[in-house]
């Protein structure tokens, strides 16, 4: 259940309405990286670890709870900075008079430029935050990743917080006001602890690479397909000992004589590792059951209940250190 906590989980303040600024900041509202994104996307993950792992579910919730807590520092620093454009709009005491009551004609001219500018807030919301980015696209389900294997989902989770990290440093480049900037700094600063906090999670499984279970085919696992004419480079993708598996990059200068010779890569030898496809077949059954195991113990095949209410929580060994 949620229970909510009125005041901010950060004290956010303005110094001074600035529309043109709360329109860019709704993409962290309800834009592909922003808040509600990472808020869904950590929520959504954590039910189907919550039996198998209950460490990484307690770790999920804690994350995605704090990100609900960004998206409504979020909302408020917006109806902050639009603060006064609500009340303008209600002030309909007469409309032909709007050029006197906004004190003359280049108010009024102000007034409608800043309303085509932004007209989410002029003409749609009166003034407070939409869920939408900052060009009024709604928000969207499908920026949520979840895969229901922590090893995809914690990747995905270390990339959408390098993006909700690197959106905040542009925004700051756009505001000069420093009470926004000290709530940008704060909101960038915790998508940095989280990324650390998601790679963590991610290093405790082992084995964690190649993502899911399947092992791989040795004989494409470590292949280099020059497939693009022009300057040539070497790098450490392409030379040298390759980061997870370990095995000897093979530089494939000329693709299509290898498709060619190969019969498509069917009859491709394997190379540069001591995996072979036996080795692989053994290493991905041996995986799947102990992760199969692991998921269907934790799950009761009757009386199926979600929560235990009054009950003395157990640390369970390896599932973390229960606090
Ligand atoms: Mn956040
Ligand atoms: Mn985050």
């Amino acid at each position: 259940m949620f229970y909510h906590v009125k005041d901010l989980q950060f004290n956010a303040r303005v110094s001074k309405p600035d529309p043109r600024f709360a329109r860019l900041l709704l993409e962290q509202f309800g834009g592909p990286n922003g808040e509600l994104k990472a808020a869904m996307q950590y929520f959504v993950q954590a039910f189907s670890v919550k039996n198998p792992y209950p460490d990484q579910y307690d770790m999920l919730m804690d994350i995605a709870t704090e990100e609900f807590s960004h998206l409504e520092i979020v909302g408020a620093t917006i109806q902050m900075l639009l603060d006064g454009v609500n009340g303008e709009l209600k002030d309909i005491a007469d409309s032909d008079e709007m050029m006197t009551l906004l004190g003359g004609k280049s108010a009024k001219e102000g007034y409608i430029h800043e309303a085509m500018v932004n007209p989410q807030f002029g003409v749609l919301s009166g003034g407070g935050p939409r869920l939408t980015d900052s060009n009024g696209v709604p928000w969207m389900g499908s920026y949520v990743n979840a895969n229901g294997d922590p090893t995809v989902d914690l990747r995905s989770n270390i990339a959408a917080e390098s993006r909700a990290k690197i959106v905040y440093e542009y925004l700051m480049k756009f505001t000069d006001d420093p009470s926004v900037k000290e709530t940008l700094m704060f909101l960038m600063t915790r998508e940095i602890a989280h990324y650390q906090m998601f790679e963590a999670a991610l290093n405790k499984i082992q084995p964690n690479f190649p993502p899911g279970i399947r092992q791989g085919d040795p004989r494409y696992s470590n292949t280099y397909f020059n497939m693009s004419s022009g300057t040539d480079f070497k790098g450490p993708w392409n030379d040298g000992t390759s980061t997870q598996l370990g095995e000897t990059w093979q530089y494939v200068a000329d693709p299509l004589a290898m498709v060619e010779q190969t019969n498509g890569l069917i009859d491709k030898d394997i190379e540069g590792t001591h995996r072979t496809m036996e080795s692989m077949k053994e290493a991905e059954t041996k995986l799947g059951e102990i992760r199969s195991k692991e998921i269907k113990s934790s799950i009761p095949d009757k009386d199926i209940q979600w929560s235990t209410y009054g009950e003395e929580k157990k640390n369970d060994g390896d599932k973390g250190t229960l606090l």
